[in-house]
C-alpha cells in the first residue's frame, strides 16, 4: 500500500487518462499534461484570498445590477426602460415561463450560487463535512451552466439590433453587471480543483506505486472525475467524494449518440419556426434565425450579422457534425488522430454554451421592446426549440468521455509534466 502522503504525487489525466507524477510547483505555476496538454493543476498564490475577493466583489456587483435600470430604448419620443428581473417577468406574462426560468437559471441563479459556494469553501469555516463534500460536488459540475457572459454578449448583440430602430440608452446597472461577469470568471479561475480537494479531504492511499506515461487502465488505476483521486479501476465509490464512477463512463457512446440524434431532430423545426414575432404598427411579422440574419445583412449591420449567422448556424451543425464524428472515430474508425480528434472535442466543449447568445438576444428584445403601438416584439416557439438544442448538445458533449480518444494510443514516452508559468 503506499502511502497518502505519496498518493497526492500522482495524478491521472482527467482528458487522457495518462498517469504523471507531479513534481513540486512553484507559487504560479501551471503543471500541464505531457500528452494532451490538459492544465493538470495550478498553483496559485492566495488560495483563499483571491478567490474569495473576486467572489465577494462579483456578489455585491450583482446586487448592484438587479437593484437599477439595466437599458432603457427610445423610439419617437416614445420610452420603455427595464431592469434585468423585469426580462424574466415578461416572459412569464408571454406565457414562455421555460425562457423565463432557463434565464433566471443560467444567468443569475447559477453564477450567484457559485460565487456564495465558493465563499464557503474556500474559507476555513466550521462547516459539517457532508455539506463540504455536497457543495464541492456541484460546485464544479454547475460551472458551465453559468452564462452570464453569454447573455451580457446578448445584450450587446440586441443594441445593435436596435440602433437602426430608435436611441439605446445603458442604466446604471449595466457597468455593475459587465464587471459581474467578469469577476465571476476570474473568481472561478483562481481555485484549482485538486486545491480544494485536498483541502476538505486528503487523496486516499494508493493501492500500489502507478507507473507514469501509461494510461490508468493499463495498470487498474482510475481517475475520480469529480475530485481528480487515484483509484483502483474495479472500486466504483470514490471514498473522498462518495461520487460513484468507473474506468470509463459508462455507455458514453450510447448516450451521447443518443442525445446527439434528439437535438439532431429538434434543430430542424426550430430552424423553421418563427424564433420570435414583431408588430410593429398592427403588422405582426414572424421571423426565423435565418431571416434575422439575412435582415441585419441587407440592413448593413455585417458584423453582428456575422456573429448571430455563426454563433446561431454554423456552430451548432458544425458542432453535432464534430460530435458525430467524435463518436465515429472513438468507435474504431477514421484515422486515428488522437491530437486532432482532442482538439475538436476542445473546441466542442468550449464553444456549446456560446449559442444560446440568440435565446438572450430573444429574451432582451422581447423584454425592451413593448412601445404601445408603435413596436412590440414578442418570444416565438422557435426560441424554446433552439434553446432546447443548445442544452441537448452541451449534454452530449458532457457524456462524451474524451479519454476513449486516446485508449488506442501506445505507450507514452514524455512522463514529466510541462510547467509553465500562469
Ligand atoms: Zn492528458
Ligand atoms: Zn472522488
Amino acid at each position: 500500500m503506499c502511502s497518502s502522503e505519496h498518493s497526492e504525487e500522482w495524478m491521472l489525466c482527467p482528458q487522457c487518462d495518462l498517469m504523471t507524477r507531479l513534481p513540486p510547483i512553484a507559487i504560479g505555476q501551471k503543471a500541464s499534461c505531457p500528452r494532451c496538454h490538459a492544465a493538470l493543476i495550478v498553483n496559485w498564490s492566495e488560495p483563499r484570498r483571491r478567490p474569495s475577493g473576486y467572489a465577494l466583489a462579483a456578489l455585491f456587483m450583482l446586487l448592484l445590477a438587479n437593484l437599477f435600470p439595466f437599458v432603457s430604448m427610445q423610439v419617437s419620443g416614445l420610452g420603455s426602460e427595464i431592469t434585468l428581473m423585469e426580462i424574466p417577468q415578461v416572459m412569464v406574462s408571454e406565457d414562455y415561463a421555460s425562457l423565463a426560468t432557463l434565464f433566471m437559471l443560467f444567468v443569475q441563479a447559477v453564477p450567484a450560487f457559485c460565487m456564495v459556494t465558493l465563499l464557503l469553501l474556500v474559507n476555513p469555516l466550521p462547516l459539517p463535512q457532508p455539506l463540504r463534500i455536497g457543495l464541492a460536488r456541484i460546485l464544479f459540475k454547475l460551472k458551465s451552466w453559468g452564462m452570464a457572459e453569454i447573455f451580457l454578449a446578448g445584450v450587446l448583440v440586441s443594441f445593435v439590433k436596435l440602433m437602426a430602430y430608435g436611441d439605446i440608452g445603458i442604466g446604471s446597472s449595466f457597468l455593475p453587471w459587465c464587471l459581474f461577469c467578469l469577476l465571476q470568471l476570474r473568481a472561478f479561475q483562481c481555485v484549482d480543483r485538486r486545491w480544494l480537494w485536498r483541502e476538505i479531504a486528503p487523496q486516499p492511499p494508493l493501492p500500489f506505486r502507478p507507473q507514469a506515461g501509461i494510461s490508468g487502465l493499463k495498470q487498474g488505476l482510475r481517475s475520480c472525475p469529480c475530485c481528480t483521486a487515484v483509484l483502483p479501476a474495479e472500486r466504483s465509490l470514490c471514498p473522498r467524494c462518495a461520487t460513484i464512477a468507473h474506468a470509463r463512463r459508462r455507455h458514453s457512446l450510447q448516450w451521447t449518440l443518443a442525445l446527439l440524434f434528439t437535438s439532431v431532430i429538434i434543430y430542424i423545426p426550430a430552424n423553421i419556426l418563427p424564433i420570435m414575432v414583431t408588430e410593429a404598427l398592427g403588422d405582426r411579422m414572424g421571423s426565423n434565425i435565418m431571416a434575422g440574419v439575412i435582415l441585419l445583412w441587407s440592413d448593413g449591420s455585417y458584423p453582428v450579422a456575422l456573429v448571430i449567422f455563426i454563433a446561431s448556424i454554423m456552430v451548432p451543425s458544425l458542432k453535432m457534425l464534430a460530435i458525430g464524428w467524435l463518436c465515429w472515430d472513438a468507435n474504431g474508425h477514421g484515422r486515428r488522430d488522437s491530437e486532432k480528434m482532442h482538439l475538436i472535442y476542445e473546441v466542442v466543449e468550449f464553444v456549446g454554451r456560446w449559442s444560446m447568445i440568440d435565446v438572450f438576444v430573444i429574451a432582451v428584445l422581447s423584454a425592451l421592446v413593448r412601445i404601445g403601438q408603435l413596436m412590440n416584439i414578442y418570444p416565438a416557439p422557435g426560441a424554446i426549440l433552439f434553446a432546447a438544442v443548445v442544452i441537448l448538445t452541451m449534454f452530449a458533449a458532457m457524456t462524451f468521455d474524451p479519454r476513449l480518444t486516446w485508449d488506442r494510443e501506445p505507450e507514452n514516452s514524455m512522463k514529466e509534466p510541462s510547467l509553465d508559468g500562469k
